[in-house]
């Protein structure tokens, strides 16, 4: 199968939905209701696990295919959002881990659960 970078994965996805003529039903509202949506049929797939019960899902072939058709679904999803917004997606991920990393200062939240507001002033101030 063939490895693609973001923008022929892109290109693919706008030619299925012209070839379906579907452009009528692409718009942002729509999009990220439909990112929403396969991102729940991914948590439907977990719900009422137990925590050891999740890892053994790795174990279960047509289990994993399930999850990875939903992933799959979300990526095309949030690759169309971030083409119909004009979004370069790899800027987006590049800046949204520089804030982390400042909101959540190693030396303050190692080990820690806690969201930054619980612990972090000056992480308030980067938001
Ligand atoms: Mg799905």
């Amino acid at each position: 199968m063939e490895l693609l970078p973001i923008g022929k994965m892109k290109e693919k996805i706008h030619n299925l939905i012209r070839e379906r003529e579907w452009d009528k039903y692409q718009s942002p509202k729509n999009i990220s209701m439909a990112l929403s949506i396969e991102a729940s049929e991914l948590l439907e797939i977990f719900l009422w696990l137990t925590e050891d019960e999740s890892w053994q899902i790795k174990t279960d072939p047509e289990k994993i295919e399930e999850i990875q058709d939903e992933l799959a679904d979300v990526l095309y999803w949030l690759l169309l959002l971030s083409d119909l917004l004009n979004i370069d997606l790899n800027d987006a991920f590049w800046n949204k881990i520089k804030k982390n990393e400042a909101k959540y200062p190693i030396d303050q939240c190692k080990g820690s659960s806690k969201k930054y507001t619980e612990w972090s002033t000056e992480a308030d101030r980067l938001n």
